[in-house]
C-alpha cells in the first residue's frame, strides 16, 4: 500500500482516538497515520473532559497493551478499585453505611485519570513516534467513497485541508461526526442523568467521620484512591481523586426517582447533595475548595446501528455508543472497539475481504454492550435495598471478570478459536447475568431488607471474585484459558445458587435461573465465602 492506500484518518485525538493511533502505530508502524483534533495542546488539566475512572480491561489496555505504564504509575494515580457506601435512613454517618470495596490495591491494575494530562502526554508521545497529529483541526466534511475516502478540516488559521485516506476512523465523541454525514440510526435507550464538577483539593472521604474504629477499618489510602460511590435510591455520586491534589465529583440520577431540573446548576447540584448526601455536601461547604468547572450531560446511553464497516470505515469511543458511568465502564469499552479495528485493518493489510470480520467484531461488540445496558437499565431503584444491592455488587465485579474481560486481559479477545471454544459458556453467562439482574430488582421490592455486616472488605479474605479478579493477571496457555472460563461460569452458576439460598431460602429448581445453571458442580466454598461477604456467619 502507498499514498492514499496507506493512510489512515482518525477524527478526534481524544481518549479514544489517541489510544487507537497508538497501537496502530505499534502493530502497524508502515502506516501513515494522522489525527485531526479541534483542540490546541497543551489542553488544560484537571478540567478538561469527564471520564477519569477505569477499570481492569481499561488498566490492562492502557498498561500493557499500549505500554504507558510509566506515565501511569509516575504522572497519574493509581487506583484501589471501586467502593459503595449503601444508604442508611438519612445518611448523615457513614459509619452506619454498609462499605463495599477494597482494602488494597488490586493485582489487576487501574489508574485514576486526569483526562487532561493524559490527552497532553498522548499528543506529545505520537508526534514522537510519527504520528501526523494535526491540533487546532475542525474536520468540516467527510466524503466515504468506495476506493479513498476524502476528509476535510479547516485550522485555527482559516486554511482549508484535504486528505485522502484509505480508512476513516470515527473518534469525535459527542460530535458523532460519521453517525451524522452517513445518516446511521442512533439508537437510544433509558438513560441516567449526570451533572459533575472538579475542585481544587482533596475531598477525603475519612474526613466524613472521626470514629476511630471505623478510620482503621481499612487503610487510608485504599479509601482515598479508589472511586467512591455514595449510592442512594435512584442516584449514585462519584469522588474521584486526581492528581495534582483536585478532586472530581459528579452525581449521576435515574430520572424515574429524581428531578434532573435539579442538576441544573452548580448551585442546585450542591443542594441536590445536602438533601441526599448531607455529610459530602457539608464537607465541601466547610473545605470552601475553588470549584473549577461544572458540567451536566443526559441522553448519553446510546449506540450507533453499524460501528465496524467493509467500506473500511469504525467508530471507537463514544462516538460510537455509550451506556453508564456506572462502574466506570468508557475505557473498557474504548480498548474493545480499538483491539478490533486494529484487528480489522490488519484484516485489509493482509488482502482479505472485511464483510464476515466487521460482522463478528459488531456481535461481540454489542454482547458486550447489551450486557452492560441489562447492568444498569432500571437498576438505580435497586440501591435502597442493602441486601439485593450488595448481591449485586459481588455479582456484577465478578461476572465482569469471568468472561470477556477474563479473555481481553488475556490477549486473546481476538482469538476465533477460543471463542468458538468458550461460546456456550459466554452465551449461557450473559443469559444468567441478564436473568440475575431481573432477580436483584425483583428482590428489592419483594425481599424485606436485612442486616449485612458493615464491612464488605472483599479482598480481606480468598473469595470466589477475588479468584476471578486474579485470574486477570495470569498467564495462560489457550487449554488453560478455555479451562478457567469454563471453570468461571460454573462458579458464577453456584454463586446464583448460593444467592437464592441465602436471600430467599429457595432451592434454586424453583428459580428463575433454574434453566441456565441445571448441571453445575457446586462448589461449597463460594456459599461459604458469599456467607462471610454478606454476614460474617
Ligand atoms: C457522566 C459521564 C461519566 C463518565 N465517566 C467515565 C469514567 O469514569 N470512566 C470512563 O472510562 N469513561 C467515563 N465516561 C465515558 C467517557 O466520556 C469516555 O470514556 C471518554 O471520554 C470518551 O472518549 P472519546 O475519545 O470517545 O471522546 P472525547 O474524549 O470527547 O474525544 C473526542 C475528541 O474529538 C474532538 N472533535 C470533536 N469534533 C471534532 C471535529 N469536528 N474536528 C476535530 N476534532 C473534533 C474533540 O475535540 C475531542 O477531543 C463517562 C461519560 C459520562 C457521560
Amino acid at each position: 500500500m502507498n499514498g492514499a492506500d496507506n493512510t489512515i484518518v482518525i477524527l478526534g485525538g481524544g481518549l479514544a482516538g489517541s489510544t487507537l493511533a497508538k497501537q496502530l502505530i505499534m502493530m502497524y508502524p508502515n502506516l501513515d497515520i494522522k489525527i485531526l483534533e479541534f483542540n490546541s495542546y497543551p489542553v488544560p488539566l484537571a478540567k478538561f473532559k469527564v471520564g477519569e475512572s477505569t477499570v481492569d480491561m481499561a488498566g490492562h489496555y492502557l498498561r500493557n497493551v499500549l505500554q504507558l505504564e510509566a506515565h501511569l504509575e509516575q504522572e497519574q494515580l493509581p487506583k484501589y478499585g471501586l467502593r459503595f457506601f449503601l444508604p442508611d435512613g438519612d445518611n448523615t454517618d457513614i459509619t452506619t453505611r454498609v462499605e463495599v470495596g477494597n482494602g488494597q490495591r488490586p493485582v489487576s491494575k487501574s489508574y485514576q485519570l486526569d483526562r487532561g494530562k493524559f490527552e497532553n502526554f498522548m499528543h506529545a508521545t505520537l508526534l514522537e513516534q510519527g504520528v501526523d497529529f494535526i491540533d487546532s483541526a475542525k474536520v468540516v466534511n467527510i466524503a466515504i467513497n468506495e476506493s479513498s475516502h476524502r476528509v476535510t478540516y479547516v485550522k485555527d488559521s482559516g486554511s482549508e485541508h484535504t486528505i485522502e485516506a484509505r480508512w476513516v476512523l470515527d473518534a469525535s465523541g459527542g460530535a458523532r461526526l460519521l453517525q451524522k454525514t452517513l445518516n446511521l440510526e442512533a439508537v437510544h435507550t433509558k438513560s441516567h442523568h449526570s451533572a459533575w464538577f472538579r475542585v481544587a483539593g482533596k475531598v477525603e472521604i475519612n474526613d466524613l467521620s472521626t470514629d476511630p474504629q471505623w478510620l482503621a477499618r481499612v487503610p487510608e489510602v485504599a479509601r482515598q484512591l479508589c472511586t467512591n460511590h455514595l449510592i442512594g435510591k435512584g442516584y449514585w455520586v462519584w469522588i474521584i481523586p486526581l492528581s495534582g491534589d483536585n478532586t472530581s465529583i459528579g452525581v449521576v440520577v435515574d430520572p424515574e426517582y429524581h428531578d434532573v431540573e435539579q442538576l441544573k446548576t452548580l448551585e442546585s447540584t450542591h443542594a441536590w447533595l445536602s438533601q441526599h448526601e448531607p455529610q459530602l455536601a457539608a464537607l465541601l461547604q466547610a473545605k470552601q475548595f475553588e470549584v473549577m468547572d461544572y458540567k451536566a450531560m443526559g441522553n448519553f446511553t446510546y449506540r450507533c446501528e453499524s460501528l465496524f464497516s467493509p467500506n473500511r470505515w469504525a467508530l471507537t469511543g463514544i462516538c460510537g455508543s455509550f451506556t453508564d458511568p456506572f462502574y466506570s465502564p468508557g475505557t473498557d469499552f474504548i480498548a474493545i472497539a480499538n483491539t478490533l479495528i486494529c484487528k480489522l485493518v490488519g484484516e485489509d493489510l493482509a488482502g482479505n475481504d472485511l464483510k464476515a470480520p466487521c460482522m463478528a467484531s459488531e456481535q461481540m461488540y454489542f454482547a458486550g454492550y447489551d450486557s452492560l445496558i441489562s447492568t444498569v437499565e432500571n437498576q438505580y431503584g435497586i440501591f435502597a435495598h442493602n441486601l439485593a444491592t450488595s448481591c449485586k455488587l459481588l455479582w456484577d465485579g465478578t461476572l465482569a471478570w469471568s468472561g470477556a474481560g477474563l479473555m481481553f486481559c488475556n490477549d486473546r479477545f481476538t482469538d476465533a478459536k477460543i471463542a468458538m471454544e468458550v461460546s456456550d459458556e459466554l452465551m449461557l453467562m450473559s443469559k444468567l447475568h441478564t436473568t440475575m439482574q431481573q432477580v436483584f430488582r425483583r428482590w428489592s421490592t419483594s425481599i424485606p431488607d436485612r442486616e449485612l455486616r458493615k464491612d464488605i472488605i472483599v479482598d480481606q479474605l480468598d473469595n470466589f471474585g477475588q479468584r476471578a479478579q486474579r485470574a486477570l493477571v495470569q498467564d495462560y496457555s489457550d487449554e488453560a484459558l478455555v479451562a478457567q472460563v469454563k471453570q468461571n461460569f460454573n462458579t458464577l452458576c453456584t454463586l446464583a445458587v448460593a444467592m437464592f439460598k441465602l436471600v430467599e431460602d429457595k432451592p434454586v429448581t424453583d428459580s428463575e435461573v433454574a434453566l441456565l445453571v441445571s448441571g453445575y458442580r457446586h462448589e461449597p466454598e463460594v456459599e461459604t465465602e458469599l456467607n462471610n461477604l454478606l454476614f460474617n456467619h
